[in-house]
């Protein structure tokens, strides 16, 4: 059985990273999703436990999608979760270089045991970000195209 974990921040989780989610459930038997906070990044959106809440409910009917809450290095979690590999996310070549550099990074620090596989988006999610969902939600314009009814839900609640 091979289990992969997929950290991120998802504030909010969007349809790309679901796109991701769903390749590397075809591919690998578990996908472990880690919301992490991302120290680079200022107070998000939603708290990192609401987050895993909108991500539980999203697959709480898929045995092979796990969701925690995650604090530490990604390499750990993924020994800790038995998980043999990173997955990440790549929509074109301005996510390359970060990617690169955070996938050598695991590598190493975890004497070259934890591998990062990169998956691509399908095209029509190749430029979805949770930034510019907030962004398009702050304008008052649609986001159903971008994140699930339950997401755009928890978004109008925050709003109010
Ligand atoms: P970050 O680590 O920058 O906070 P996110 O939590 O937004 O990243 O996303 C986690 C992973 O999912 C990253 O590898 C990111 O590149 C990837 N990702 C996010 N949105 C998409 C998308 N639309 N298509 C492909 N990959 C994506």
């Amino acid at each position: 059985m091979t289990k992969v974990l997929y950290p991120g921040s998802f504030d909010p989780i969007t349809k790309g990273h679901m796109n991701i989610i769903k390749q590397a459930s075809e591919l690998f038997d578990e996908v472990v999703v880690a919301v992490l906070q991302n120290r680079s990044k200022k107070q998000g959106l939603f708290s990192l436990e609401e987050r895993i809440q909108i991500i539980e409910q999203l697959y709480k009917e898929v045995d092979r999608v796990k969701v925690i809450l995650g604090s530490g290095a990604a390499v750990d979690l993924a020994f800790q979760y038995g998980c043999e590999a990173i997955i990440r996310g790549i929509r074109g070549i301005s996510d390359y270089d970060h990617e690169v550099q955070i996938a050598m990074t695991n590598k190493d620090i975890s004497e070259n045991r934890i591998n990062t596989i990169l998956l691509f988006a399908d095209k029509e999610y190749q430029f979805v970000s949770s930034s510019t969902v907030k962004e398009v939600f702050e304008l008052d314009k649609d986001i159903s195209r971008y994140v699930e009814p339950t997401v755009k839900q928890k978004m109008l609640e925050k709003r109010r």
